[in-house]
């Protein structure tokens, strides 16, 4: 057996493990009782340790060093470069560090709960300045080793390839034109007459119509499932993809988009080939790629008026409700492009989303790369929240900096992958509609030129390429904020 040879088996087996992972990890989120827990946490815990040991094993230093180059195909080479990475990602961090990092974390995100309902900033800046504290020694040693700056050195891990000097440009370009785009869609809305939603919608109709949803999508049913969690994801693995969403029974229009969301995220997971299933070369190129399929999905298509017409049809039959006003599309349609300033990424429209990520990067960039102290965030997020939106966050900790978890448990660098993938999907777009009559696919309700598309230009791809590489083969050229510029104009102006 080569070396090559050696690897690849030796990569099957770590994804056979991560496998079983993942699908305890849903069955956690999904279906199991609150007794299971503990044990639960503990099963997910040594395969973590299996996993990681594994993923570190001594012999795979040697295997990587005898693999003869010459010997490979250029996909082979790919392969290789893939499980490298994987290699170095998992042998970078000494394992009392990641120890460290995870009881911070846990101490930290534990008080968090309280913390943020009492808007204890004092109480939370004892916790989270140990969690700051080890995430910028990992950055050390990731920086070190891979020749980045230290932010840079965390963002690679999420989006391998992008350095914060791309994110400069690209994000000082929509921060010269999103907040005077943001006013004008504003003013716009004011004349436009929205009917919000009022009555009661059951949970298992919202889920009957989430199908029918999927099924215009083209979800594969024999290789996936919905189910229920209280924070939505897509999870699973390729032949077996489970999405999850959260219904309210006062308010259908976030479980529906959410769905169409998690389907965007499940057909890349679908789509991926099944030559290189198990193997990291297989797997998606990154989150901010899958992010773009996610919104693609959801921003390009979900909300597009042709699509929403579906909705509204298919939510009147599922609701019998075919006079509720509501459901009427136009009215829909202002739901779904409804642009509101407030505090809460989570919450936020389309249009305002892209302020709330780059207002988050550069506070992480400046924070891990210590130009400035973890006591700096709240004023700066104040400064930067009222520059971009308008709206203060003085002293208002709970809805500023202390608004979600990830930062609580050291979750620096991927950030930016959201507005990446808004962006990436507005290009696709661009560059899709040269052969491809996206609007009348969509009426025609059957969408399948569009997502033979995306098959072939990033599904079928893989992690076969850079994150470069990929977007100029599907659309001619890199990273470009024109054609988000150009998206957002055209659906709020
Ligand atoms: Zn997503």
């Amino acid at each position: 057996m080569s070396d090559y040879d050696k690897l690849t088996a030796h990569y099957q087996t770590i994804n056979r493990f991560a496998h079983a992972q993942s699908m305890l990890g849903w069955d956690a989120a999904a279906n199991m009782p609150s007794g299971g827990n503990d044990a639960r946490g503990d099963a997910m815990a040594e395969l973590s340790v299996h996993i990681h040991r594994l993923s570190t094993q001594p012999q795979l230093a040697d295997w990587f060093s005898g693999v003869e180059q010459a010997a490979l195909t250029t996909e082979q080479k790919a392969s290789l470069r893939e499980m490298k990475r994987s290699w170095q990602h998992a042998t970078l961090v000494p394992e009392d560090l990641v120890q460290a990092q995870s009881v911070a974390g846990s101490k930290c995100e534990h008080a968090w709960r309280t913390q943020r309902q009492e808007n204890d900033w004092v109480g939370f800046e004892k916790n989270w300045k140990e969690v700051v504290t080890l995430s910028r020694e990992e950055a050390k040693i990731r920086s070190e080793a891979l020749g980045l700056t230290p932010y840079d050195a965390m963002l690679d891990k999420f989006e391998p390839g992008t350095s914060s000097e791309s994110l400069n440009t690209l994000f000082s370009d929509v921060k010269t034109w999103l907040p005077e785009l943001i006013e004008k869609a504003l003013d716009k809305q004011k004349s436009s007459n929205i009917i919000m939603p009022s009555g009661t919608y059951p949970a298992e109709t919202q889920k009957a119509l989430g199908l029918e949803v999927m099924k215009l999508l083209k979800f594969d049913f024999d290789h996936g499932r919905l189910d229920q969690s209280v924070h939505p994801f897509c999870g699973g693995v390729p032949t077996d993809v489970r999405i999850t969403t959260r219904y309210d029974e006062q308010d259908f229009v976030q479980a529906l988009m959410g769905i169409v969301h998690e389907t965007g995220h499940a057909r890349y997971e679908q789509g991926l080939p099944k030559a290189y299933a198990g193997l990291p070369v297989g797997e998606a190129r990154s989150m901010g790629i899958h992010e773009s399929q996610s919104l693609f999905f959801e921003m390009q298509v979900g909300r597009s008026k042709p699509f929403v017409s579906h909705l509204s049809r298919l939510s009147k039959d599922a609701f019998n409700a075919h006079q509720d006003p509501v459901f009427a599309e136009e009215n829909l349609s202002q739901l779904y492009t409804r642009v509101e300033k407030g505090f809460i990424r989570v919450d936020a429209d389309e249009l305002t989303y892209p302020a709330h990520v780059i207002l988050r990067y550069e506070i992480e960039r400046d924070l891990i790369n210590g130009v400035i102290e973890h006591t700096d965030v709240p004023e700066l997020w104040d400064e930067k929240m009222k520059a971009a939106l308008g709206i203060s966050t003085k002293g208002n900790y709970k809805n500023g900096c202390m608004q979600d978890i990830h930062w609580t448990d050291g979750a620096f660098g991927y950030f930016p992958s959201y507005t990446l993938g808004a962006m990436y999907a507005a290009q696709y777009k661009a560059k899709m509609t040269q052969t491809v009559d996206i609007d009348a696919a969509i009426q025609s309700g059957d969408l399948s030129p569009i997502f033979q598309w995306l098959s072939d230009n990033i599904w079928s791809q893989a992690s076969l390429h850079t994150t470069d590489e990929l977007v100029t083969r599907a659309t001619g050229e890199v990273l470009n904020a024109a054609h988000f510029r150009k998206h957002l104009e055209q659906r709020y102006l």
